[in-house]
């Protein structure tokens, strides 16, 4: 048999999926089922030793939700995957393995909203910290990095601005200084960036967005390298030393490069209960079947949408990355090369009211909290996804008071700038 090597428009249709075996069914099929049944009491036994893998409950594990799970895994070039219930649950999921109380990551201050409030204020409950640095400054990264870090984190494609990490030199810093790099990567996609090619340890995802692609569910993954080494440091210990719950079972010296998944499943989920459900999956799933026509379509539309703002007189600013002025253009020829997805924001000279009152003049453009959508999305961050944040935070994160925030879709590029021609003219009047 002659090796082949199949392409990511092969991969996003079959990775993970295959005809039914009971039925033929040639779409993955909904496994709405909560239990499995056991062979028998031995076939149980081995289960539940983490001796043999299949189905028992669909808390830790689904049929549906494995199929999407390698097929995230797969389109990463991970080792393995694990689905959750929203990308926060992700995000807490890619933590919780690495974490103990008094532990630290340092984050780029760049981040999705939700994520900087879940990092400056709900994860001190556990007694984690996040430490948030200007990305683009890695003396300041590396300063910031003590021994009690346990992860780097940052977004490929940074939301919502639509700034581009150097993944390169970030991983590079990883490397050195021997801890994981986290990546979310669900502004770029699979399609357009890849971060375990740039060193990234995990890969984060809300689902929720462009990988679903229609604004139907909410879902998570967590992707694994397979790569890092959770026994060198000592500083792993959920990964390296014996688990109490499995007989003293070390993850990392029995799974080897499927040590942070498995441990993902049989605590994160099993504990934690963070469940991506299958009929989520399965949506996600079929959303996935088209991602790269979409991607394709989201970077040129957003090109022409963020070309005509740029050069309207009422507009101050455009901060998207596949516009040649961009201070980030050149870093997508390494990082993105295909595009730079379709999340960017501009800044109007007349000012918050402005903002607002474009916002409530817009009539093809939904105004709603929520990205990647087949719809045109728009939102005024400052009031709303980043609300939560100081203005000195919301400056940091792109998201300053007279800015608005777009999330370009399939529409003809032709009537979303007409659309925002019309509300840009009340706005301003
Ligand atoms: C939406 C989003 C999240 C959170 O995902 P949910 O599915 O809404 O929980 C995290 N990171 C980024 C970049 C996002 O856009």
């Amino acid at each position: 048999m002659t090796e082949t090597h199949p392409g990511f428009d092969t991969l996003q249709i079959h990775a993970g999926a295959r005809p039914d075996p009971a039925t033929g069914a040639r779409q993955v099929p909904i496994y709405q089922s909560t239990a499995f049944v056991f062979r028998d009491a031995d076939h149980a036994a081995a289960l539940f030793n983490l001796q043999e893998l299949g189905y028992i409950y669909s808390r830790l594990t689904n049929p549906t939700v494995a199929a999407l799970q390698e097929r995230m895994a797969t389109l990463e070039g991970g080792a393995g995957a694990v689905c959750c219930s929203s990308g926060h649950a992700a995000q807490i999921m890619a933590l919780f393995t690495l974490m103990a109380p008094g532990m630290n990551i340092v984050s780029s201050n760049r981040l999705y909203g939700g994520t900087v409030t879940q990092f400056s204020h709900t994860i001190r409950r556990f007694g984690w910290q996040a430490k948030f640095v200007d990305f683009d400054d890695l003396d300041a990264v590396e300063a910031a990095i003590d021994d009690n870090t346990r992860a780097i984190f940052c977004e490929s494609i940074a939301n919502p601005g639509g700034y581009i990490t150097d993944l390169d030199a970030i991983g590079a810093l990883a490397d050195r200084v021997g801890l994981p790099m986290i990546v979310d990567n669900t502004t770029a996609t699979p399609y357009l960036c890849r971060p375990i090619e740039h060193g990234a340890t995990l890969v984060v995802h809300s689902l929720t967005k462009y990988l679903t692609g229609n604004g139907t569910v909410t879902g998570g993954c967590v992707i694994d390298s397979g790569k890092f080494d959770w026994s060198a440091s000592g500083k792993f210990p959920a990964l390296s030393e014996p688990e109490p719950a499995y007989h003293g079972l070390k993850f990392h010296e029995t799974f080897g490069p499927l040590a942070f998944t498995f441990n993902a499943i049989a605590i994160g989920l099993r504990d934690l209960g963070m469940t991506l459900n299958p009929q989520a999956a399965h949506y996600t799933l079929m959303g996935i079947e088209t991602l790269s026509l979409r991607m394709q379509r989201h970077c040129t539309n957003a090109v022409k949408v963020a070309e005509w703002l740029e050069r309207d007189p009422r507009v101050a600013y455009v901060t998207y990355a596949g516009l040649p002025s961009s201070p980030y253009y050149k870093r997508m020829d390494r990082i993105c090369p295909k595009g730079a997805s379709s999340l960017f924001t501009f800044s109007l000279k007349a000012g918050y009211e402005a903002c607002v009152k474009l916002i409530d003049n817009v009539n093809l453009l939904s105004h709603v909290a929520n990205l990647g959508d087949t719809r045109s999305l728009i939102i005024h961050s400052a009031s709303t996804t980043h609300r939560q944040l100081t203005e000195a935070q919301q400056i940091a994160a792109g998201a300053a008071p007279d800015v608005v925030r777009l999330s370009i879709g399939l529409e003809d590029a032709e009537d979303i700038i007409a659309d925002l021609d019309q509300a840009l003219t009340k706005a301003v009047a």
